[in-house]
Order: C-alpha cells, then sequence, then structure tokens
C-alpha cells in the first residue's frame, strides 16, 4: 500500500486527487493522512469527496473514511470500468477537478464513457471549463483518447448549479505528448463571461485587456449568460499558438473592483507570453501525470510551481521516477515522461 503525507509539498486536494488517479491507473491501494493540512478548512471538502466517490465508482474501490472532514481516507481499486456516470459536487464545489481525478483512468478503460458532473464550472483555484476545453482537452486528443465536452449550464462561486457533460472515447494506450515549442502566435483575443450581473462591468474589464495587451474590439467578445444559478464574472485572455493554445482567467469578486481583475488576467497573459515556453505554470502541474502515462513525452515550462513539484513527488510514491524536470535556461525547465528509470 502507498502511503501519502497530505501536509507535504503543495498541501492541498491535488495530492488527493492525483493519487486518485495514480491508484486506477495502477491499481495500487493507498492511504493519505494529513488530508488537505497545508489550507484553512483541511480535511475533505465537498468536492474532494465527490472526487474520491467518482473515483470509488469507476475503480470499483474499497474506500475507508470518506467523510466531509475527513483527514485521513483509505482506498483499494479493483475493476476499473467505462460506463455512464453522474457526479454531483453539491455545492459550487469544482467539477473540472472532479473530472481530472477520473479522466486518466478513463482514457485508456476497457470501455467509452460519458460523464455528467454537477457543481461548479468556472471556480477561482481551479481550470474553469473553457480551460479544460480549449487547453487541456485539445492536448488529450494529441495522445489518442478524445473527449469531448459540453458546457450544459455554468456554475459560478458561490451559487454552483453548473453541469457539464463528458463524453470519453479511449484508446488501448496513450502517444507521447512533446510540446516543448510554442511556435508563431496565431491570435490572442479575449472573452468576458457576465452572468446575472450589470453587462457594463464587462466593457470595463473588457477595456483594460484590451488596452494591456492591444487587442482590437472585435477580438473581445462579451458573453452574457443567463442561465447560471447565481451572479458570476470570468474574465478569460486566449493565447493561440501553432504548438498549443493557453488560457489565462481572472474571476470577479465582491469588493473587487472590475480593472483589478481584468489587470491581474492581463498581467498572467504578459508574463506567459514574455516567457516563450509553450506551458504556462497552471497546465504545467496538470499535464505532469500525463507525461507520467507515455513513454517520450515531454514538455517546457516555466519555472515550476510548488503544484508541480508536489506532482512528481505523488507520482513517484506509485510509479518510481518516472518524470524527470530539468532547468534549461533561467526561468525554462523541460519535463520529460520516463526518461529517468526509478
Ligand atoms: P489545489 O490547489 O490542490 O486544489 O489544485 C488546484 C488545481 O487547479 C491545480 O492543478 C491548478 O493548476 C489548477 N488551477 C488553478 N487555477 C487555475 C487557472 N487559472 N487555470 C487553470 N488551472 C488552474
Amino acid at each position: 500500500m502507498v502511503i501519502l503525507d497530505g501536509s507535504q509539498g503543495e498541501g492541498g486536494g491535488q495530492i488527493l486527487r492525483s493519487a486518485l488517479a495514480l491508484s486506477l491507473i495502477t491499481g495500487q491501494a493507498f492511504r493519505i493522512d494529513n488530508i488537505r493540512a497545508g489550507r484553512a478548512r483541511p480535511g475533505l471538502l465537498r468536492q474532494h469527496l465527490t472526487a474520491v466517490e467518482a473515483a470509488a465508482t469507476i475503480g470499483n474501490a474499497r474506500v475507508e473514511g470518506a467523510a466531509i472532514g475527513a483527514r485521513s481516507v483509505a482506498f483499494a481499486p479493483s475493476k476499473l470500468q467505462g460506463g455512464a456516470f453522474m457526479f454531483s459536487v453539491g455545492t459550487a464545489g469544482s467539477t473540472t477537478l472532479v473530472l481530472q481525478t477520473v479522466l486518466p483512468a478513463l482514457l485508456t478503460a476497457p470501455a467509452p464513457s460519458t460523464i455528467i458532473l454537477e457543481g461548479g464550472t468556472h471556480n477561482p483555484s481551479a481550470p474553469p471549463f473553457d480551460f479544460l476545453a480549449d487547453v487541456y482537452l485539445p492536448l488529450v486528443a494529441r495522445m489518442g483518447p478524445q473527449v469531448k465536452v459540453v458546457l450544459e449550464r455554468p456554475g459560478f462561486y458561490p451559487a454552483g448549479g453548473g453541469r457539464l457533460r463528458v463524453e470519453v472515447a479511449p484508446t488501448p494506450s496513450l502517444s507521447p505528448l512533446v510540446l516543448l515549442e510554442r511556435g508563431a502566435i496565431k491570435r490572442r483575443h479575449a472573452r468576458v463571461l457576465i452572468a446575472n450581473l450589470p453587462r457594463a462591468i464587462a466593457a470595463r474589464e473588457v477595456e483594460v485587456v484590451a488596452s494591456r495587451l492591444g487587442l482590437a474590439s472585435q477580438d473581445c467578445v462579451i458573453e452574457q449568460r443567463s442561465d447560471s444559478a447565481g451572479p458570476g464574472n470570468a474574465v478569460l485572455v486566449y493565447v493561440e499558438a501553432e504548438h498549443v493554445t493557453e488560457v489565462m482567467v481572472g474571476f470577479g469578486e465582491k469588493r473587487v473592483r472590475a480593472e483589478a481583475v481584468a489587470e491581474e488576467v492581463a498581467t498572467a497573459a504578459t508574463e506567459y507570453l514574455e516567457s516563450d515556453v509553450p506551458v504556462g505554470p497552471h497546465l504545467a502541474d496538470q499535464l505532469v501525470l500525463l507525461l507520467a502515462l507515455a513513454q517520450g513525452s515531454c514538455f517546457r515550462t516555466s519555472t515550476p510551481t510548488m503544484h508541480a513539484r508536489t506532482q512528481l513527488e505523488t507520482i513517484s510514491k506509485f510509479m518510481g521516477r518516472v518524470v524527470h524536470a530539468e532547468q534549461e535556461a533561467a526561468g525554462t525547465w523541460r519535463f520529460d515522461g520516463r526518461s529517468v528509470a526509478s
């Protein structure tokens, strides 16, 4: 049994979610203690509990200790199954993070899957739906499996109530993902989502990102949604290059000026553009796990975050040192899958 300390490294939910994903893939049981010890409200929240339940369902696993607030969980998978699933977080907790827990195993499962997920689709500190659809899944598709995702209803924090439909067409094995160069930038554009809030907020945000990033007005779109349970606002900046698309996001919050939200996204986009690497910091930590699954995969990114470093440690507990990270130049790192034997 693999034993993990959830207080190590980044100390958040990612250690648990990655452990679930790796357990389903390798068939190894694990126990994790000190879950989310580094967070203000430690232990399992609804999103993490849903991730455990989702992983238990697709892996026919035996689970001990899974309850709201729990600091320790034991998980022992048996037979992995594709099929039709529905997982509801029950709060605004992130559906995309729940999906990323079960998806790696479903990519090579013996049967296709259809998954309905309910909860938050546009959450701070999680990949927004658009990042999943436009950044992460196109890269997964390059490895073979085709994953279609539809936003049936957006769910913003704190009301939630969003809904995703996901269809996974697996392949027997994954092809390597090679992402060393960004290639020429083809297009930069912005989308501002605004739900149950005045359109003027979005217009102020567009003004800031357009002027900071030099975007023409036809490259800035305001999308007013009336189908979400509560109010919400997300500023999305897209950088589409020859070999990869990246999306930077900021969320409107009470008592934070719209201009400040837009400024922050523009700064993240500028940093990404200046870094000249294909893989931005959030995408990097999410791709690390996929590198471990296809020999010969590699990517170039900026200085790894604590999330990315923690991913390396969690993977090594299940698979040995199959992913290797090395600094190439100031601020540029290369990650290689299976380049170093354990
Ligand atoms: P944790 O903090 O452990 O719950 O993990 C959060 C996950 O969400 C990490 O994989 C982050 O890379 C990802 N994430 C957070 N913010 C963003 C963002 N703006 N875009 C894409 N992914 C994000």
